[in-house]
């Protein structure tokens, strides 16, 4: 068996699915795991998805799972399946935009700072707080996001211990939020976590979603 048999028989017993991180991959090695059944792809650059969107089969469920900034926004919203970055209510207000322009609604996680340090993005639980505040507004001006769940990335590290730790952070802070702010929201369902180097710890903490890259394609240079 292959790294990708290995990881879906793991994952059988879970409710968790697989997106396959296919960042500086070709074509062709995306084509493999699309003809063994995988749909679901995750890329972390706009221009990267559009051009492997043109020559991939349209069935193929695009993630984009990279920081985004607010000018690429227009460019990605007609085939994007789901948004697992977002970190500000800046950028949240632009996809609205550019979804209702697609008459789409735009399903999006929102991206939780994990560990401390500081080159990675997301937003803090104020931040978080503040964005679900103008999301679930009665009046809201969010009608074309669909929060759908939250993702974090744990510290690049050996110690387990610190990954779990953040694991079961964001797993509270999804419960503690749903509870709070989305009882009404019946799709706010996802915790993106976990990647190559620690999605077993992710599934262990709840996962929903893993985002696997190098495991299954090789390491990138
Ligand atoms: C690259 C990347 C992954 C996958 O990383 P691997 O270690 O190759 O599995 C997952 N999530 C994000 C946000 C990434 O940028």
């Amino acid at each position: 068996m292959g790294n990708y048999e290995i990881i879906l028989s793991e994952l059988e017993q879970t409710h968790t699915r697989l997106i396959a991180v296919s960042k500086t991959k070709s074509v062709a090695q995306i084509l493999e795991l699309y003809q063994k059944g995988q749909r679901a792809f995750g890329e972390n650059k706009v221009q990267e998805l559009l051009e492997k969107y043109e020559q991939l089969p349209k069935d193929i469920e695009w993630h984009l799972i990279g920081h985004l900034q607010s000018n690429k926004v227009k460019y990605i919203i007609p085939f994007v399946h789901l948004i697992h970055s977002v970190d500000s209510l800046k950028l949240l207000f632009e996809i609205n935009k550019e979804a209702l322009k697609n008459q789409k609604v735009q399903q999006v996680l929102i991206q939780i700072h994990l560990g401390n340090e500081e080159t990675k993005f997301g937003v803090d639980e104020k931040e978080l707080i503040e964005i679900l505040e103008y999301y679930c507004a009665e009046n809201g001006s969010l009608q074309n996001v669909a929060i759908v769940g939250l993702m974090g990335m744990a510290t690049n590290t050996d110690d387990e211990e610190i990954i779990r730790t953040e694991f079961l952070y964001l797993r509270n802070l999804f419960r503690s939020t749903k509870n709070t702010y989305l009882l009404h929201k019946t799709n706010f369902v996802e915790i993106s976590m976990g990647m190559s180097s620690d999605y077993k710890i992710a599934l262990e903490a709840g996962s929903t979603l893993i985002r696997v890259g190098s495991l299954l394609f090789g390491s990138r240079t």
